[in-house]
């Protein structure tokens, strides 16, 4: 598996890797937001013949476009397969960039560097590069491990709180899915105020062993995918639409219409139903969305990459802090859970 470092002086652990790393050329990939608030605090440090490419901000852009102009740009600058890349940014910025490298004449190195905490917490471990694809979210994609993972928390200051929420929903799910102590710990008094450093290093850590023992998505890896199944879908329908959520977000409104199917089919306690939904909705709100909407969302749910055949496979919840996988669920059981999430706004509390 990669190396992941937590660094307290991420100048001064990057360049003592880098110095330690073989490599003909060096180039940064960012977006227009991490190039600005991130690309200042490490670029200096790089060599002066290092190679920047920035790309504009947003999931919109993780597209075969994007990836072409990267692809044009690291030929016009002429990286051999001896180059490296710095992937720097969030979870669109690593997933892309990755992918781009590891594609690129057959495969350049990588290092990452989380610039979001969901990227931190999650996209930036674990070897998934990719991007979507015609609407489709990750559709295209390969599994490649990066050289380095490099985390350092001092990204989070510039960082949006609406983005340091969105990041938030990965660590609920690795609790959700693994570690019931660790989730009944995640309250949120003040975003300002928590010790991001051993948030960041718990989920990690989750992902880590569960990526270590099914790093190709086999089986045991499906947990991780808990909350994103219905997540992803929500997250391409309104993909577009001013409704847009941004990743986390859709993700939590993913976990909620799991956590019902979980109920329905894996049998989670109705009391861990509410805990979760209270949790999520306390930091999340209640996403409103037409009736009419949700046909065309469970229709997104049978396009997801964890199908096989015609059946769409869910990751559910047993208790919390105990996920099982390889659960079908109809299409009509997709309606119910989509169903029990949309009246939420309008339900009496649910333990009446
Ligand atoms: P993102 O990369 O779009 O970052 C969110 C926003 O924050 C962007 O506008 C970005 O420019 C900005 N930003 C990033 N770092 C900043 C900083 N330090 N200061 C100020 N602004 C900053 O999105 P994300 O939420 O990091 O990641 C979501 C993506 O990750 C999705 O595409 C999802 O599919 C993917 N993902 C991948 C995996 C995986 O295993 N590969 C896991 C989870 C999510
Ligand atoms: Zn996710």
């Amino acid at each position: 598996m990669e190396s992941v470092i937590f660094s307290n002086n991420i100048s001064f652990d990057l360049s003592k890797y880098l110095n330690q790393m073989g490599y003909s050329q060096l180039g940064v990939i960012s977006d227009s937001n991490t190039a600005k608030f991130c690309y200042p605090i490490i670029g200096s440090l790089l060599p002066e013949n290092h190679k920047h490419f920035s790309f504009p901000a947003g999931e919109v852009n993780k597209n075969l476009t994007t990836c072409t102009q990267i692809w044009q740009w690291m030929t016009d600058v002429g990286f051999d397969r001896k180059a490296l890349i710095i992937n720097l940014g969030g979870g669109v910025t690593g997933d892309m960039g990755g992918f781009c490298a590891a594609t690129y004449k057959r495969g350049i190195r990588f290092i990452n560097i989380p610039t979001t905490l969901l990227s931190q917490v999650d996209a930036s471990v674990g070897g998934k590069l990719g991007i979507d694809f015609n609407g489709f979210k990750n559709h295209i994609g390969v599994f490649t491990q990066p050289e380095l993972v490099l985390i350092s928390e001092i990204f989070l200051e510039t960082l949006p709180l609406e983005e340091l929420r969105s990041g938030y929903a990965e660590v609920l799910k690795h609790g959700l899915i693994q570690n019931a102590d660790y989730f009944s710990c995640l309250k949120i008094n003040s975003w300002e105020k928590q010790n991001w450093r051993e948030i960041i290093e718990k989920s990690v850590q989750i992902k880590r062993e569960v990526v270590e023992k099914d790093p190709k998505e086999n089986g045991l890896r499906k947990i991780l995918n808990f909350g994103h199944t219905i997540g992803h879908a929500f997250e391409s329908f309104y993909l577009d639409s001013e409704k847009h959520l941004l990743h986390g977000e859709a993700i939590a409104v993913g976990m909620i219409c799991e956590a019902y199917l979980s109920h329905k089919k894996s049998g989670l306690p109705k009391d861990d139903l509410k805990t979760i939904t209270e949790a999520l909705t306390e930091i999340y709100g209640i996403f409103k969305f037409p009736e009419t909407d949700i046909d065309g969302i469970i229709q997104l749910c049978s396009q997801d990459k964890k199908n096989e055949g015609s059946t769409v496979n869910f990751s559910l919840l047993r208790r919390i802090g105990n996920c099982d996988y390889n659960i079908t669920a109809n299409t009509a059981e997709i309606k119910e859970a989509i169903t029990y999430y949309q009246t939420l706004s309008s339900q009496v509390p649910l333990n009446q």
